[in-house]
């Protein structure tokens, strides 16, 4: 069996694709310790092997601030997970891949579902699938989960991703602060984190939680970052999300 995770922001059609993906077979119940929805269920297609599907709270962020982020954060780095299917909604795709350009970082297997196609075909607008699938190195699919439209085809490229390792990647490696990235992913490397590069980042980005598990090399990357005349008093936190936007 296999276990894929649809994650993404609030009202990008996740639940709608979850419930289309798993009729019948779906549950709903609660996260540990919270009132956030949990729910879980079966994709069956004869061609395939059982698939279970987890509807990830929706988020705008990996940050540790809202209960909804810390569930997803914490089911994505802690659960064994075959792929990340990413909901976007495709009618605002620029304010959507904010966050998956921190899901990138991980390193899982990823697809990138463009959900809402309906809604952007009817505004007469179109969408370089390809060009996207290029940029992000992961699989694109197009698709409606209020029509029901290719979700085929998104378990089977979910499912051929999942069958191949993928590097982690971020954008932030192609702007100035990619000597801070390198650095604080061989740190996290050496003391064997298995999220190096998103964890380096977030350490990067001062996140109370990887500060938490990472104190000493916190500060040796704070150190870092001040012994780099570029960067005094640059305010990280908020040049990465400048340079995720961008
Ligand atoms: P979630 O917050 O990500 O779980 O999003 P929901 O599944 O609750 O969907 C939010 C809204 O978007 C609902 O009104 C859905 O009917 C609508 N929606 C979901 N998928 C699609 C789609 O493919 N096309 C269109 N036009 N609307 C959709
Ligand atoms: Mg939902």
């Amino acid at each position: 069996m296999l276990t894929f995770a649809l994650a993404g922001n609030p009202n990008t059609g996740k639940t709608t694709l979850f419930n289309a993906l798993t009729g019948s077979t779906a549950r709903v119940g609660n996260w540990p310790g919270v009132t956030v929805d949990k729910r879980e269920g079966e994709y069956n297609a004869p061609n395939l092997p059982t698939i279970s599907i987890v509807d990830l709270p929706g988020i705008y962020s990996l940050s540790p601030y809202t209960p909804e982020e810390r569930i997803a954060r914490s089911f994505l780095l802690e659960t064994p997970i075959d792929c990340i299917v990413n909901v976007v909604d495709a009618t605002s795709l620029e304010r959507n891949l904010y966050l998956t350009t921190q899901l990138l970082e991980l390193g899982l297997p990823m697809v990138l579902a463009l959900n809402m196609m309906d809604g952007v075909r009817e505004k007469g607008d179109s969408i370089n699938a390809e060009r996207l699938q290029e940029n992000l190195q992961i699989p694109v699919v197009e698709i409606s989960a209020l029509k029901a439209e290719n979700l085929p085809d998104l378990m089977d490229e979910a499912v051929k991703a999942s069958a191949k390792k993928r590097q982690s990647h971020s954008a932030l490696e192609s702007t100035p602060l990619r000597d801070f990235v390198a650095y604080a992913k061989e740190q996290l490397t050496k003391k064997g984190a298995r999220f190096a590069l998103f964890e380096g980042i977030k350490l990067i980005e001062e996140d109370k939680i990887t500060l938490e598990s990472y104190p000493q090399e916190g500060l040796q990357l704070a150190d870092f970052i001040r012994e780099n005349p570029a960067y005094k008093g640059a305010d990280m936190p908020c040049q990465i999300a400048s340079y995720r936007y961008a």
